[in-house]
């Protein structure tokens, strides 16, 4: 019988791509988008960024697809019902991340906290030449972490937040945490927008927490208060965001995500003082993103070899 075919959209090393050649036939390999559309009607599988986008129309395009194998654990990227009515499993790379966004996070804290960036700067432009250094910065021990988003990320910041003597507290759709985060204290969203010194986004993006953080929640928050969001650019009302900044309704940002990605080069958020803005590096970490390509690999395999994927978030297509 002769193998599934399958689209590869990013680049793997040779070894992995040897381990999935025995099992499936790679229609192309590397992110051209170009390519990747042509290949998709005869495609069984497709290996693509979370970011990669995969609308009903063009889910349309590719009558054999029965597996779309993200790299990433988001998934906003596909049209999940389109995906589950055609019969195509939509598979992630939870878990094997968690850590890494949670060390970014909490790096922007304590960069924050420390005015490291414009220590840094300080020290190129204005040390040397006897300039007056940036304002003291701030202890995280004894401050609040508003942590929106409680699930595997949100909690493994919870618990780098508590190592450094933060009070953390979360919203989520429900409100025991469960064994491990008694001290995390679940508050319905506006008490933590009022409460949070640190305002950290850990959401899924989906139709619930699109435009989640906008001018309402912004003006809630502290005059002292700081957003970080390493989740999906959408989540904040970006020009709401820009408008409290410019205002100072918040002290500032840390935004590792941006919608869209990347940004229009005179997107104003990246010329704030107060804002600190990175190229979606959450993940990136020669380990983890190891970790990320070879659960993408398996969970592809799996589904076009018919066996059970490590993580499928419509597992009522198996089986089919
Ligand atoms: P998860 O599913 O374990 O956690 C998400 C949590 O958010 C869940 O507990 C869910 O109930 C909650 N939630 C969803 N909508 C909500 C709403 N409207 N109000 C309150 N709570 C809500 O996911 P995870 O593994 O922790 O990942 C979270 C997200 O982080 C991913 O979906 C992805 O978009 C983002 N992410 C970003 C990067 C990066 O590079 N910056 C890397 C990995 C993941």
């Amino acid at each position: 019988m002769s193998k599934p075919l399958a689209i590869i959209a990013i680049d793997l090393p040779a070894g992995l791509l040897e381990d999935l050649r025995r099992s499936v036939t790679p229609l192309l390999t590397g992110p051209d988008p170009a390519a990747v559309h042509a290949a998709l009607p005869r495609a069984h599988g497709i290996l693509c960024s979370a970011l990669f986008p995969l609308p009903a129309e063009v889910l349309a395009q590719a009558p054999n697809l029965r597996v779309i194998a993200n790299f990433g654990v988001g998934y906003n990227n596909v049209d999940l019902e389109a995906a589950t009515a055609r019969g195509i499993a939509v598979c992630t790379t939870p878990g094997v991340l968690s850590g890494a966004v949670a060390d970014l996070t909490i790096g922007l804290i304590l960069a924050i906290a420390r005015r490291l960036f414009d220590n840094a700067r300080y020290a190129r432009e204005g040390w040397a030449r006897g300039l007056p250094p940036p304002p003291l910065g701030w202890d995280p021990a004894g401050k609040t972490l508003g942590i929106i988003g409680f699930g595997r990320i949100g909690r493994a910041v919870a618990l780098r937040a508590q190592a450094l003597g933060m009070e953390v507290c979360f919203t989520d759709r429900f409100e025991d945490a469960g064994e491990g985060f008694e001290r995390c204290r679940s508050l319905p969203l506006d008490a933590l927008l009022e409460t949070a010194d640190v305002v950290s986004l850990h959401v899924n993006l989906d139709d619930s927490s699109r435009g989640l953080i906008g001018a309402r929640e912004l003006a809630l928050m502290k005059p002292t208060a700081w957003l970080i969001n390493t989740s999906r650019g959408a989540v904040v009302d970006q020009a709401a965001l820009r408008e409290a900044l410019a205002a100072g309704t918040i002290a500032g940002a840390a935004l590792d995500v941006l919608d869209p990605e990347p940004p229009a080069p005179d997107e104003p958020l990246l010329a704030m003082e107060n804002v600190i803005v990175l190229p979606h590096i959450g993940s990136a970490t020669v380990e983890t993103r190891a970790a990320m390509r070879e659960m993408a690999v398996r969970n592809l395999v799996a589904v076009l070899t018919g066996r059970q994927p490590a993580a499928c978030v419509n597992p009522e297509v198996l089986g089919r």
